[in-house]
């Protein structure tokens, strides 16, 4: 939705703002900006594509109300304006106040009921929503309208004098917590004592008298710690819930959930303002949350939970564990029938699965929410396939469905099968819910700091909680578990853990925890586990062992395979992989890769893949080149290395079976390859039979100040051709020999860190010199490839000229990024964190080096690859940084018309999927546009 920030006006639709942005008669409108948006009785003035302006909830209301499901009335206040209020130093928009008046006295006039009417008083509940869900992480206050005069008129209209006081306490509390950001313990503390005054248990025993009586504690408390009564009139208590919500758009919380789950560009915060409906007048009501599909596995069953007599966030934080919709079905079969009728219209509708909010009221159904919901990555794959073999979705649709984490926490491990039923049996400490599958394995730690302290030196955790609230979620994100001792499917640690699809198991009700020794036991088994101690969870069966068991990486599920077969089929870009060994080059196949984007040759100095016993020798022998103070000397130790190349090349050909291998010459500066201390260059000597002086002087000759933008890359090879001489001969004669055995070889030499067409030309040459002549000498025919990696500001900028030379381009975009941006891309790491976050400077929304930086070094990229075509039109082109397996860098890397990305082996599917997305995209954009026309 372009240009939301830059104004729209009343009675304007986005589709009409978007099509008319330029268009004439907009400068003569009237100029009043709409803030707020009404629905109620059967009409909206938005609907659900208005996400970004509206906010995920309120676009859900409106387009529930639209198509006639029973929706309280309401308004929403959007996104914009929270945007507004954080660009002009928190202050609201001029006509805000105004149109939240006018909306007011709409929803009045809807319910026929007044806001503070001391007879029959309209209560609202507040609550946030932005365009991207954020489980729990920002603020909500319900029941807001109730003072002292209207909590009588509640009682009265209700005849329910205990529902209305139990009403109220939760308004003061939610309001003293949330807006003014008083003590939630002190407050609880004040219930629990008054429960055990009155000797009453639970919180449906406590009589109205008892939450008279707590009103006033807590207004008491109020004031005391706030200096102000608390506030009776219903429009200041609308004021401060509208900016606890916009305030709770900046939350630690909230900013921290957005960096993990990487949510950039949004405008902010809307606020829905809804007509309350209540759950908690007594058996006949309640309150619950249900899925169309099972956000577990996919299935099309109808899932959800159920609480009776409850109230709105009862269910969602997890403090009483609900019941199935199955008990609901029991119990008031006519509303579950609505309920699923509900279902069924409101998955048509959306063609998705949706996660929905609803309330009974004295038998009644209310909606109070709609979106898509979050699910697990197995069902994510399973009801893509499912919707298109329904044809509620196409293809298309379903490759988009699709997030490139789904694909990576397929391969989540689950519980070794080697361990047999009675072995497992005996380590159960404890069942619940299953609420995320997939195993985990941790030591326990109680509480969110512990797990993110014991993380970050190295260790792996399960993080385990009561129940987990939205300022666990720093916790939970390093955790490689989570349990909890109550809650539903729906609750709030199972909500977000879902979403990242992290191993969750919650509701183990025996579990009895102790924060103050940080230990648990479970009431059944009788088993104590304290911190530190290991666990393993199975996320699949909720169930939870008192030890450390071994996980294994499960079978792709058939889901997997028919929607990637779809990727395939409508993706543009090919996909390569980075691998240096035959054994990554075969996993990468069988991830879907289409050839070898880059092979790093110097690996290959270091470590002996195939027998890695005998890693010795090669490494004795390139530093054997490295010491070697004549050029005889280092052709002698290169002599000794050539068998090791050659050998390699043949296993990474074989394995690559004629798909195209681009192998790159040596890159980085020598000093890498040599020992610094002193005991291993006097081993190093000793061997070589030279004085320890004689390593330790070129050592020190080798020194660089500035090594990465030193002695390396192509530069080694301009002076010591003799390098590149033997690789070359490696390469070509790995390639005749695997053509000779009837493989099929498609040779691609790549020279890497070229600034100038000059230097390029020099090695060029070289190259097929030494080529040429080796397959001439052969008598067979094999085509190879000369071509360079663009990983220099400089080369891009002149990528005309060196196309000249090379048949093609591979962007190095991780040194391409360093060099662009004068980022080190080995120290940037430690401030880089400050450039990202929201709180601090936000200069990017992400790491230049894991996320394309598409504005700057993208437009050297796209600039290369014109200028490189202009002058070879058919220049091959290609990215083999890290970047290749990023989706969003992917989509880039499609839209300025490369021929391939590569990554690596793991990362393949996440490049297949995004480049099948780009087209997806550009399609969907390109109908948009013409629309627009
Ligand atoms: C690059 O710079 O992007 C690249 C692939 O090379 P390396 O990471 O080996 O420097
Ligand atoms: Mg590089």
């Amino acid at each position: 939705m372009a240009g939301l920030a830059s104004g729209r006006y009343a009675g304007e639709s986005p589709a009409d703002f978007d099509a008319g942005h330029y268009n004439l008669k907009l400068q003569v409108r009237n100029t009043v900006k709409k803030w707020v948006y009404f629905f109620g009785a059967g009409k909206a003035e938005g609907d659900g594509e208005w996400r970004d302006l509206l906010g995920g909830k309120g676009a859900g209301l409106a387009e529930m109300t639209k198509i006639g499901l029973p929706v309280p009335g309401g308004f929403t206040i959007s996104t914009e304006a929270c945007d507004y209020y954080y660009k002009n130093g928190k202050k609201y928009p001029a006509e805000l106040a105004k149109q939240v008046k006018d909306n007011v006295a709409k929803l009045e006039k809807a319910a026929k009921k007044k806001l503070g009417d001391p007879k029959n008083p309209l209560l609202v509940s507040v609550r946030s929503g932005s365009a991207r869900s954020m489980p729990g992480m920002m603020e909500t206050i319900l029941n807001l309208g109730l003072n002292e005069k209207s909590v009588q008129g509640l009682a009265a209209v209700t005849g329910n004098e205990r529902f209305a006081y139990d009403a109220y306490r939760r308004f003061v509390q939610m309001y003293s917590t949330v807006v003014m950001g008083l003590s939630k313990e002190d407050l609880e503390h004040r219930l629990r004592a008054m429960r055990d005054r009155r000797g009453v248990k639970g919180d449906t025993d406590v009589p109205a008298e008892g939450w008279k009586e707590l009103v006033a504690e807590y207004k008491a408390y109020f004031k005391e710690k706030s200096g102000n009564a608390f506030p009776e009139d219903p429009m200041e208590q609308l004021w401060g819930a509208i900016g606890a919500v916009f305030g709770s758009w900046m939350a630690e919380k909230a900013v921290t959930y957005r960096r993990v789950e990487k949510i950039t560009g949004l405008l902010g915060t809307a606020v829905n303002v809804v007509q309350m409906v209540f759950g908690n007048t007594g058996d006949n009501s309640g309150t619950g949350v249900c899925f169309t599909r099972d956000p577990s596995t996919g299935d099309k069953i109808f899932y959800g939970d159920y609480l009776t007599n409850a109230q709105g966030e009862d269910v969602v934080a997890g403090i009483r564990t609900p019941v199935h919709l199955t008990e609901l079905k029991k119990m008031m079969p006519k509303v579950y029938d609505q309920l699923e009728k509900v279902r069924v219209k409101l998955e048509n509708h959306y063609k998705d699965m949706q996660d929905m909010e609803f309330t009974v009221e004295e038998g009644t159904l209310y909606m109070l929410q709609t979106r898509t919901g979050k699910r697990t990555p197995a069902a994510a794959f399973k009801m893509a396939m499912d919707m298109t073999n329904e044809k509620l979705i196409t293809k298309e649709d379903a490759v988009l469905r699709i997030k490139p984490e789904d694909i990576e926490r397929l391969f989540y491990p689950v519980i070794d099968s080697k361990f047999d039923k009675k072995t497992l049996q005996a380590k159960i400490l404890t069942h619940g819910i299953d609420a995320v599958p997939g195993a985990a394995v941790g030591k326990v730690v109680f509480n969110a700091a512990d797990a993110e302290e014991w993380a970050q030196r190295g260790e792996k955790v399960i993080l385990v909680r009561r129940e987990t609230s939205p300022e666990d979620v720093g916790g939970m994100a390093v955790a490689q578990g989570i349990l909890t001792a109550t809650g539903g499917k729906t609750s709030h640690a199972a909500v977000v853990a879902r979403g990242w699809g992290k191993c969750c198991i919650v509701g183990a009700e025996t579990l009895n925890i102790d924060y103050g020794t940080k230990s648990m036991t479970d009431g059944k088994s009788g088993k104590t586990i304290k911190e530190g101690e290991w666990l393993t969870l199975d996320g699949g069966e909720g169930t939870v062992y008192a030890d450390r068991l071994a996980l294994v990486t499960p079978e792709m599920p058939k889901a997997y395979q028919t929607v990637m077969k779809w990727a395939d089929e409508i993706r543009r870009l090919k996909v390569r992989t980075n691998a240096d060994t035959p054994q990554d080059a075969r996993k990468a196949i069988e991830f879907g890769a289409e050839g070898i984007g880059l092979t790093r040759t110097e690996h290959m100095f270091f470590t002996d893949f195939e027998f890695p016993e005998k890693s010795h020798e090669r490494q004795r022998a390139i530093q054997e080149m490295i010491l070697a103070e004549t050029k005889e000397a280092r052709v002698k130790a290169l002599d000794k290395l050539l068998p090791f190349q050659r050998r390699d090349f043949v296993g990474i050909f074989n394995a690559m079976n004629g798909f195209p291998v681009t192998i790159r010459l040596i890159d980085p500066p020598l000093h890498e390859f040599v020992p610094h201390d002193r005991a291993k260059q006097s081993e190093l000597a000793k061997e070589l039979g030279i004085s320890v002086e004689t390593v330790a002087r070129r050592v020190e000759q080798l020194h660089e100040a500035n090594p990465m933008l030193g002695h390396r890359g192509c530069r080694l090879s301009i002076t010591y051709p003799e390098i590149l001489e033997m690789q070359v001969r490696a390469i070509i004669e790995a390639a005749i020999e695997c053509t000779k055995n009837k493989v099929k070889v498609l040779p691609e030499i790549m020279i890497p860190l070229t600034l100038d067409k000059k230097e390029l030309g020099i090695l060029d040459q070289s190259t097929r010199r030494v080529a040429d002549d080796l397959i001439k000498k052969s008598g067979i025919k094999l085509p190879y490839m000369v071509g360079t990696m663009i990983e220099l500001p400089r080369a891009a900028l002149l990528a005309n000229e060196i196309a000249e030379v090379a048949e093609f381009f591979s962007f190095g975009t991780n040194d391409l990024t360093q060099t662009t941006m004068g980022l080190s891309r080995d120290d940037a790491g430690r401030f880089l964190p400050d450039y990202v976050d929201e709180k601090k400077a936000a200069v990017f929304h992400g790491d230049p080096f894991q996320t394309l930086d598409t504005k700057g070094v993208g437009m050297l990229m796209k600039w290369g690859i014109e200028k490189g075509r202009e002058t070879r039109p058919k220049l091959k082109v290609g990215i083999c940084g890290e970047h290749g397996g990023d989706a969003d860098s992917v989509k880039f890397c499609h839209s300025v018309g490369m021929d391939y990305v590569s990554a690596s082996p793991f990362r393949v599917p996440i490049s297949r999927l995004a480049a099948a997305q780009a087209v997806v995209e550009e399609k969907k954009a390109a109908i948009k546009k013409g629309k627009r026309k």
